[in-house]
């Protein structure tokens, strides 16, 4: 049996793939059969068609400019440029991979010397894509954007969660990981998925063979490498187990979440995107708690449009109108990044160039998302919430622009609520401490106890090394909840928790006792957190 920390709970059992970077380096072979290398390239080309046709149909629905540049990749693959260099290398007898880095190379470096001229600039970038899309699929090598046909249990070094949101979850039965922790950005995904994970597996993880049937327990984070009948038996009998469970809290669901001495909670949902929607009304969220933006722009292969944000933002209000929803703005960095920011390699991201941080220093992607929130305002209830901060000037900052777009709304007409409540994040030691001063500026406060445990810690939370000093019921993390709940209501705010440790229920107590208004939680863990909060 093999271990791993025990990230997202549930048993599964299912074939392992295994999910690797692409090596696309290649290298040249001559005197070839051109016809046969002609029949490769052939079928790689109709293959590579068929995935950018799905990729385009799936960004169709969200966000159009993605689905663009899928777009121009489809046409790339005919482009007659393309195919005729393709076509010539064929002839000369030698291997199609080579063929398409030859030609590809060739035409990319003719866009780059375009000087000056943007949009070619860009295309060299396409042609790359393009054909690194093909090299992969001559390699035999399968992408992350597979659909798979039957369920699997997903083998990685690290999972990062651009990479995450691109599975196919339907089929994706569990997780494994070498690295990564248990408040690292894919497991919180797979939790909010209710998929069963098993993560930093460190040395273990080489134990694992190459294919086969594996069967995981993310409750305890066993991992078994093709299970014999008696094991079987006993992963099924674990699984029922974990149903049973789930099932004890079924009326859970539907209940109130008030302790025994009368304090009602709002047991709330932390979600990632729209499809995240049914899970939340199916465990009975009283709303949601925590929307993580940055999924969107993880999820986009360029900025995404205030249109597109418009409409995502709409139908989750829509959707859970009259209930609360806290939209975060964008917390990208660290172990979130987008390539399109362009955000260089840092010595430490997690305390470097991030959220609030690029928002105050380019504020017109902050004004972009801002503009995208006020406008779908107006379709329920909705209340915008700032991460990352640690200084009462950011606030200041923010306070400001804010007011701006609100006029250039006004000005143009376009209706936006005033009932918005605006709110921080305390997961900075710096904002917990100074919480008293914090709290004179805004509506409310949610506390995201993984960075707050990270930062007061000194433990980087995505190390499994060190994950035994990354204790979110440390004393120290607690005294800054309590201090933080403390000067919320000496100001009048509410003050929620978001972090994972609000699904803590050994801390429930404790957070009941400090007056905690708000758990916002994954889906799956709601109907546990209420029953927590109704035998407090
Ligand atoms: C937190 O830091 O506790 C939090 C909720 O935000 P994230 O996990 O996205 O950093
Ligand atoms: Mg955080």
């Amino acid at each position: 049996m093999l271990k791993g920390i025990a990230a997202s709970p549930g048993v599964a059992v299912a074939e392992l793939f295994r999910l690797e970077e692409p090596d696309l380096t290649v290298s040249l072979t001559e005197g070839l059969d051109p016809a046969a290398e002609r029949a490769r390239y052939d079928a790689a080309a109709a293959q590579a068609a068929a995935e950018l046709d799905a990729l385009y149909d799936r960004a169709c629905q969200t966000d159009e400019k993605t689905a663009q540049v899928f777009d121009i990749h489809r046409m790339m693959l005919e482009d007659p440029d393309f195919c005729d260099g393709i076509s010539e290398a064929l002839e000369e007898g030698i291997n199609a991979e080579y063929a398409v880095r030859r030609t590809a190379d060739a035409l990319a470096g003719m866009f780059r010397a375009m000087e000056g001229d943007e949009y070619m600039q860009a295309r060299a970038a396409d042609v790359q894509d393009v054909s690194g899309r093909l090299i992969r699929i001559l390699k035999g090598v399968r992408d992350v954007d597979a659909r798979f046909d039957r369920p699997v249990i997903v083998a990685a070094e690290d999972l990062l969660p651009s990479q995450t949101v691109r599975l196919d979850k339907e089929m994706v039965a569990g997780f494994i990981t070498r690295l990564g922790s248990s408040t690292s950005h894919s497991v919180i995904l797979a939790r909010t998925l209710g998929i069963p994970c098993v993560v930093g597996m460190g040395d273990d993880f080489d134990r694992l063979p190459l294919s086969g049937v594996v069967a995981i327990d993310g409750g305890s984070g066993e991992v078994l490498p093709d299970p014999d009948e008696d094991a079987l038996a006993d992963f099924r009998a674990r699984r029922a187990a974990y149903l049973a469970d789930r099932d004890a809290l079924e009326d859970f669901k539907r209940r109130e979440a008030v302790t025994s001495s009368g304090h009602k909670v709002l047991v709330a949902a932390n979600i990632g995107s729209l499809e995240d929607i049914d899970a939340v009304l199916a465990q009975g969220g009283d709303g949601v708690g925590l929307f993580r933006s940055e999924f969107i722009y993880l999820d986009s292969a360029d900025f995404p449009t205030e249109e597109a944000q418009f409409q995502i933002y709409k139908e989750v209000l829509e959707r859970l109108a009259p209930r609360p929803v806290v939209v975060r703005t964008l917390d990208l960095g660290s172990d979130k990044q987008a390539p399109y920011f362009g955000i260089k390699g840092e010595e430490n991201p997690a305390m470097g160039y991030r959220a609030i941080r690029i928002c105050l220093k380019e504020p017109h992607i902050f004004r972009t998302q801002l503009r995208a929130l006020l406008r779908a305002s107006v379709y329920g209830n909705l209340n915008v919430m700032f991460p990352m901060i640690t200084k009462l000037d950011q606030v200041l900052q923010i306070k400001a622009i804010l007011a701006q777009v609100q006029g250039e709304l006004e000005a143009e007409g376009v209706p936006f609520s005033r009932d918005v409540q605006y709110g921080i994040m305390v997961e900075t030691p710096a904002a917990a401490v100074m919480s008293d001063v914090l709290a004179r500026e805004v509506d409310f406060f949610s506390i995201g106890t993984n960075d707050l445990t990270q930062y007061t810690m000194a433990a980087d939370r995505m190390n499994a090394r060190i994950s035994d000093l990354f204790d979110s019921a440390d004393p120290s993390v607690l005294r800054l909840v309590e201090l933080t709940a403390k000067n919320a209501h000496a100001a009048g705010i509410w003050v929620g928790i978001c972090g994972e440790s609000a699904a803590n229920t050994a801390l429930t107590e404790f957070y009941m006792s400090a007056g905690i208004d708000e758990l916002s939680v994954s889906p799956s863990s709601i109907p546990k957190v209420k029953r927590a909060v109704i035998q407090s």
